[in-house]
């Protein structure tokens, strides 16, 4: 097991733009952090650069402390698992597994190999089929034998590209489920790459959100959806996504479409020296004020309810303000022939320092 540290690092293709531009990242022993964000915010690039198959075009990488910027991806010891899984077709899931041990030529005794390949096997629950050929298994066996592959050499890390992004959602919760049991159990260093937000709250200790190749946040999952830093990773966590609502600041609250806000301890701080900001809303923290009672520091307003969809556990509200349209969420007790009266909201702000809100410019 090893830590991983990234400093400054940068990655150009040709002139253009840096794909990845000046990552600073400490990844301790043990720990299972998220590379998240839209395609082609570098987050695979990133991946890649760790694992040795992409040149670093400036900055160090750190494994345990030592730089490994020049070193061959098999000198550093890390384990891929890749999207397309990359299994041999012609092996068998024993053989795929065994494969990268007998790579390592000497290294390891056919009895070595065996005790490995079977203690993998049996941790991932696939010694009934060690006979059988790639093409014989469903995806959920076939993701596992690429996780064998990974664990049979008990690499320093696992570095995971959107291993889950070929299967279909139940499978792909079924996994989720499994690769942090795994993970846990065997306490390695694992660095994930998804664009999915539910792997990537569900899955990490911590979770690094990237945007156009700039690390935008690092924070555990539940930090993320609480405090994001800015609109970008307060808009992109989080589904159904947060409203943003534009406010004017007032002596005391904003003024919003929906009614002025009263500015709280948490707000105050956040608007200071603006006169226009963007009010985030979480869809879940709108509540039925006829059912539920009004927190301190709550703002009770009236909507009219557009459109509502059920989903199952969960009921969902588009609710009309002046030219704004925000949804409301888990309203399970909302009658859904409600008019809209009474609607309750709880507020958090999400402040964007990256665009111009000072001087009353709006995001
Ligand atoms: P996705 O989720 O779509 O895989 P990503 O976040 O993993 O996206 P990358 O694949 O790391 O993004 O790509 C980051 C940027 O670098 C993109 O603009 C991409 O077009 C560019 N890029 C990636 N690989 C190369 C390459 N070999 N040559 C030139 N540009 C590249």
């Amino acid at each position: 097991m090893s830590s991983i540290t990234l400093k400054n690092l940068v990655k150009k293709y040709g002139d253009g733009f840096p794909a990845v531009n000046d990552v600073s990242l400490d990844i301790a022993d043990g720990e299972f952090v998220i590379l998240v964000g839209p395609s082609g915010c570098g987050k695979s690039t990133l991946l890649r650069m760790i694992v040795g198959l992409e040149d670093i075009t400036s900055g160090d990488l750190l494994i345990d402390g030592d730089r490994v910027n020049d070193k061959a991806p098999r000198d550093r010891d890390l384990a891929m698992v890749f999207q397309n899984y990359a299994l041999y077709p012609h092996l068998t899931v024993y053989e795929n597994i065994a494969f990268p041990l007998r790579l390592q030529r000497g290294q390891y005794s056919d009895e070595e190999i065996d005790t490995r390949v079977r203690r993998a096997s049996s941790l991932l629950e696939l010694d009934e089929h060690l006979d059988r050929k790639p093409a014989n298994l469903s995806g959920g066996q076939r993701q596992r034998v690429a996780m064998g592959r990974a664990i049979v050499r008990q690499a320093r890390a696992f570095l995971f590209d959107e291993p889950l992004s070929n299967l279909d959602a139940k499978l792909r919760g079924q996994m989720r489920t499994e690769i942090a049991r795994m993970q846990r159990r065997l306490g390695t260093t694992t660095v994930y790459v998804t664009h999915d937000q539910t792997e990537a709250l569900t899955l990490g200790d911590r979770v690094a959100v990237l945007r156009k190749g700039v690390l935008q946040q690092v924070a555990s999952p539940r930090a993320l959806y609480e405090e994001p830093v800015n609109l970008f990773v307060a808009g992109f966590i989080g589904s159904p996504p947060m409203n943003f609502i534009p406010g004017e600041v007032t002596e005391d609250g904003i003024r919003t479409p929906f009614g002025d806000v009263p500015l709280d301890d948490r707000l105050r701080p956040a608007v200071e020296g603006r006169t226009l900001v963007i009010v985030g809303i979480r869809p879940d923290t709108f509540k039925d004020a006829d059912t539920t009672p009004v927190a301190e520091g709550g703002v009770t307003f009236g909507a009219d309810i557009d459109v509502t969809e059920w989903l199952g556990s969960e009921l969902y509200a588009y609710v009309p303000f002046d030219t704004h349209e925000a949804v409301a969420g888990k309203l399970e007790e909302l009658d859904r022939d409600l008019d809209g009266e009474g609607m309750r909201t709880q507020l958090v702000i999400a402040l964007d320092p990256m665009t111009a809100l000072g001087d009353g410019d709006a995001a």
